[in-house]
C-alpha cells in the first residue's frame, strides 16, 4: 500500500471529521485533503511529478501536513527541513537533494532563499515570503477525478521513494535518507499496533514534523483516527497550558521535553492530568525521569526507539505490557534485531554488541551515497551504530551509541550509564557526559551537569556510586545543557564549548 492510499482509505470512514486544529482553527479531512489535491495540481501544472523531491521548510502547522500529502499525490517525494536549520545546512540539503520546488513559510522564507543562492538552485519557493504564493499555487485544478476537477490522480507504487529524511547531522555531515512508500505505511502500521488511541484522543504534537518521529506521528493517525493539534514548537509553558485547555490525551515527546515539564513544575501542578499516554524517543531517557512522571501523574510513559534509517521504529513499549525499567520495549512485529560483536558474529543473549535490524521500515539507502549505503546497509541488514543488549525474553535495552561510547584508558564508559549515575545525586536536574582527547588516557570524561548542588557534591556522590574507571574526571556546573533542534543533548556542540574552555 502506498500512502495516497492510505490517506483516502482513511477519509472514506473519518472525512468528515476534525482531523487537525492549529492556530488557523480546525481542519477536517476532507478540508486539508482538498487543500492537498489543489496544490499538487498546482505542482504537477507546473512540472513537479513522479521522481521529483519536494522540499518542506514549514513552521509546524497544518500547512505541513497540506504540502506532504500534495507532494505525494503530484507523485513525488517530500525532503522536510526543520525550520530551525541555518542557511549553511539548509544549502548543504537543498544541494544534495536537488527539489523541484520547495514549500516555504514566513518564518523559514529567507533562510531558505538565502540557502538557494548559495546551492545554486533554481527551483521555486513556495509559500508566504517565497516566490509564488501558497494560495495561488493552491488555486490550480483538484488533482483527482471528480465534478469540475482536473488531472487524473498519479499512479504510484509501494517502492516509490517517499521521503528523503535528512538525519540531524548530530554524529558528522547529514545524510538523506530514503524511505518508500512501503516503509512509511509500514512504520505507521507498526506504531499503530502498539497504540490504543481512539477517536475521543487528541494528540498534542510540538515536535517538527519535518522530524522522522513527527511524520510517523501524523502518518499514524490515519490509522488511529484522532485529532492531531498542532502547535509551532515546544516551550513547557504552553505545553501544559495547550494541554489544560483542550484536554489533550496523547503527546510525543523527547526526554528533554519531558525534563523541562517537570522542572517547570507542571507535572506536579494538576495541568497535565488529562494526559493518557505520552510516548517518548529519539534519545536515552532516564528511567528515573519516566517514574517520576507516572508517580505524579495518571499517565504511561511508553518509551520507543528507533533511527531515521530504520523507518524511525525499531522497538517500543505497548500499553499493554508493564513497563521494563531500563528498556525500550520489545522489537516491533515484524522487525528482526540481533546483537553482534565487531566480527559481525552474533553475542551471546544478555551480551552488549551493536544493534542491527531487519524490515519492512528500513531505508532503500541513502540518497546518492552509495559508500554510505554500502556502510550502513550489509547483507539486508541496517547497523545501528547503537549499541545495547536483549533479555532473555527479547525486551532491549540501549547502551548508547558507537560513536559516543568513551574509551578511558581501556575502559569502555557509556555516557548514558554515567549520566542516569549522575542524575541520582541530590540536586541534579540534567546532566551530559563527553569524552575529550586526553594524551595519556586517550580520553578524559567531562561531565557537565545542572542543578542546584556544587561540582564537588556531584563528585562525591560519583565516588560512592560509580566504580573508579568510569568516573568523570572533570564535573562542569552549567546553566544549561546544548541541545539540537529536535530536543536530544548534543554532545558535539558540548564537546566543542567544553574544548573552548580549556583553550
Ligand atoms: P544523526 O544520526 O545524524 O546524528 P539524529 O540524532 O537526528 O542525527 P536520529 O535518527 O533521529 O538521528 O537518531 C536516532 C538515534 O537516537 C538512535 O540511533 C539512538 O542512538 C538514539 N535513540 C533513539 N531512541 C532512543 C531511545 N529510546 N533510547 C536511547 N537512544 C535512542
Amino acid at each position: 500500500m502506498h500512502i495516497v492510499e492510505l490517506i483516502d482509505t482513511y477519509l472514506a470512514a473519518h472525512g468528515d471529521r476534525v482531523r487537525a486544529t492549529d492556530d488557523t482553527g480546525d481542519w477536517t479531512g476532507h478540508a486539508l485533503s482538498e487543500r492537498a489535491r489543489r496544490l499538487a495540481g498546482g505542482l504537477r501544472a507546473r512540472g513537479t511529478g513522479r521522481g521529483d523531491r519536494v522540499g518542506v521548510m514549514m513552521a509546524n502547522g497544518v500547512d505541513v501536513l497540506v504540502a506532504y500529502e500534495a507532494a505525494w499525490r503530484a507523485g513525488a517525494a517530500i525532503t522536510p527541513l526543520m525550520p530551525a536549520l541555518t542557511s549553511g545546512e539548509v544549502a548543504h540539503i537543498l544541494g544534495t537533494a536537488e527539489p523541484a520546488a520547495v514549500l516555504v513559510s514566513a518564518e523559514t522564507a529567507g533562510t531558505a532563499r538565502a540557502a538557494r543562492t548559495a546551492a545554486g538552485g533554481t527551483f521555486p519557493l513556495v509559500g508566504a515570503g517565497g516566490d509564488v504564493p501558497l494560495a495561488e499555487m493552491e488555486g490550480g485544478a483538484e488533482d483527482a477525478p471528480g465534478p469540475g476537477t482536473g488531472a487524473a490522480p498519479v499512479p504510484l507504487d509501494d517502492g516509490d521513494l517517499a521521503a528523503v529524511l535528512f538525519t540531524g547531522g548530530t554524529t558528522g555531515r547529514s545524510k538523506g535518507v530514503m524511505l518508500t512508500h512501503r516503509n512509511l505505511t509500514a512504520a505507521a502500521r507498526m506504531a499503530a499496533a502498539s497504540d490504543d488511541a481512539g477517536p475521543e484522543d487528541v494528540s498534542l504534537v510540538t515536535l517538527p514534523l519535518s522530524h522522522g518521529f513527527g511524520l510517523i506521528a501524523f502518518l499514524v493517525t490515519h490509522l488511529r483516527p484522532l485529532r492531531l493539534l498542532v502547535r509551532r514548537r515546544f516551550d513547557p509553558d504552553g505545553f501544559a497550558a495547550t494541554v489544560r485547555a483542550e484536554g489533550v490525551t496523547v503527546a510525543d515527546v523527547v526526554p528533554a521535553m519531558l525534563q523541562a515539564l517537570l522542572d517547570a513544575g507542571h507535572v506536579h501542578s494538576g495541568a497535565l492530568r488529562s494526559l493518557r499516554r505520552l510516548y517518548v524517543g529519539g534519545a536515552p531517557c532516564p528511567p528515573d525521569l519516566i517514574e517520576a512522571v507516572e508517580d505524579a501523574l495518571p499517565v504511561r510513559v511508553i518509551e520507543g526507539y528507533g533511527l531515521t534509517e530504520s523507518g524511525t521504529l525499531i522497538a517500543g513499549d505497548s500499553p499493554s505490557r508493564p513497563h521494563r525499567r531500563g528498556s525500550v520495549g520489545v522489537p516491533f512485529e515484524g522487525v528482526e534485531v540481533r546483537v553482534v560483536g565487531p566480527d559481525g558474529r552474533d553475542v551471546p543473549r544478555g551480551g552488549t554488541g551493536e544493534i542491527i535490524v531487519r524490515g519492512p521500515a528500513v531505508m532503500a539507502g541513502y540518497w546518492r551515497d552509495e559508500a554510505a549505503t554500502a556502510g550502513a546497509i550489509r547483507d539486508g541488514w541496517l547497523y545501528t551504530g547503537d549499541l545495547g543488549c536483549q533479555d532473555p525474553d527479547g525486551h532491549l535495552r540501549i547502551a548508547g551509541r558507537r560513536k559516543e561510547l568513551i574509551i578511558r584508558g581501556g575502559f569502555n564508559v557509556h555516557p548514558a550509564d554515567l549520566e542516569n549515575a549522575l542524575r541520582a545525586c541530590p540536586g541534579v536536574t540534567g546532566a551530559c557526559v563527553v569524552g575529550v582527547p586526553d594524551r595519556v588516557l586517550g580520553e578524559r570524561v567531562v561531565a557537565a551537569v545542572v542543578g542546584t548542588c556544587t561540582a564537588a557534591e556531584v563528585e562525591r556522590h560519583c565516588r560512592a556510586t560509580v566504580a573508579g574507571p568510569k568516573r568523570p574526571d572533570v564535573v562542569v556546573m552549567v546553566e544549561s545543557l546544548p541541545l539540537t533542534p529536535v530536543g536530544k543533548p548534543d554532545r558535539a556542540a558540548l564537546a566543542a564549548a567544553l574544548a573552548a574552555r580549556d583553550r
